[in-house]
């Protein structure tokens, strides 16, 4: 683990997840989460430690645990079409203002882009990170249907950059049918780069709009009552992508394009 000089832009004042918005969707406490993961504070305990290749770049500190965690979120942020230029997890420090060790010390936060992505006061979208990457990634559970990532850019005052881990070393095996872009077979690589740009919409009709139908049927089975999976994109089709964008954070266009597609194979079984 040699490249552990924390570059100036990384040093992020970091919000406490206690302080952030009370509906807001971070499932375990941050004081909860860093004592399930004390073993791997500031790498003073006995918690092992393995390098991760996220986004073409090695990253080092990474709780071994936690690994399949990081490739499912670099494979959902992919699919969801994020590209990021710079990323860091480990740095043994203190959130500031406080006597607390920021989640980063155990190498279970990361932060993305914190020159297009500042801690700032105002939208949380304001950034490079939009609805469809943090859906995206936060759609990502394991496989007693938690979920595992939580996004700083929902705190009170939003740190966009920063993805933390929202359970313990314990329940880290990932469900890799719930990971947009599902398990990544070669290890990285552009594979799914043409469902990107794939987009289904009102009044197509072909196997693929079934196909999506009979997701939305295994999302929730009360969908389509009209008309049900019958290949043709029509409005009741439009309603439920819609509703079924909302249930994820998504803009409820409607239409099925790569993210939504993407979630759609993966909670429609
Ligand atoms: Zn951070």
């Amino acid at each position: 683990m040699g490249d552990d000089t924390i570059p100036p832009e990384f040093l992020e004042p970091e919000g406490d997840a206690e302080r952030q918005d009370p509906d807001l969707v971070l499932e375990t406490a941050t004081a909860t989460l860093r004592n399930l993961w004390r073993e791997w504070m500031c790498r003073r305990g006995d918690g092992t430690f393995t390098d991760v290749e996220f986004f073409g770049r090695r990253i080092g500190g990474v709780p071994t645990p936690a690994v399949d965690a990081y490739r499912a979120l670099e494979r959902a942020l992919h699919t969801a079409g994020y590209r990021p230029d710079s990323r860091w997890a480990y740095n043994c420090r203190l959130i500031e203002g406080t006597d607390q060790p920021s989640l980063h010390s155990a190498g279970i936060a990361v932060d993305i882009d914190p020159d297009e992505n500042p801690y700032s006061e105002g939208d949380p979208f304001a950034g490079k990170i939009g609805p469809d990457h943090v859906a995206a990634a936060l759609a990502i559970r394991n496989t007693d249907g938690a979920r595992v990532w939580s996004w700083g850019g929902h705190w009170s005052k939003p740190d966009r950059m920063h993805f933390q881990l929202d359970r313990g070393p314990a329940a880290m095996d990932v469900d890799w049918r719930t990971v947009p872009g599902g398990e990544d077979d070669d290890g990285g690589g552009d594979t799914d780069l043409e469902e990107d740009e794939m987009v289904l919409s009102k009044g197509m009709k072909s196997p693929a709009v079934k196909r999506f139908q009979e997701c939305l049927l295994g999302w929730d089975p009360k969908a389509l009552p009209k008309d049900g999976a019958d290949g043709i994109y029509g409005s009741e089709t439009v309603d439920w992508v819609g509703r079924f964008q909302a249930s994820f954070g998504l803009e409820k266009n409607g239409r099925i394009d790569g993210v939504t597609a993407a979630l759609l194979v993966a909670h429609g079984k």
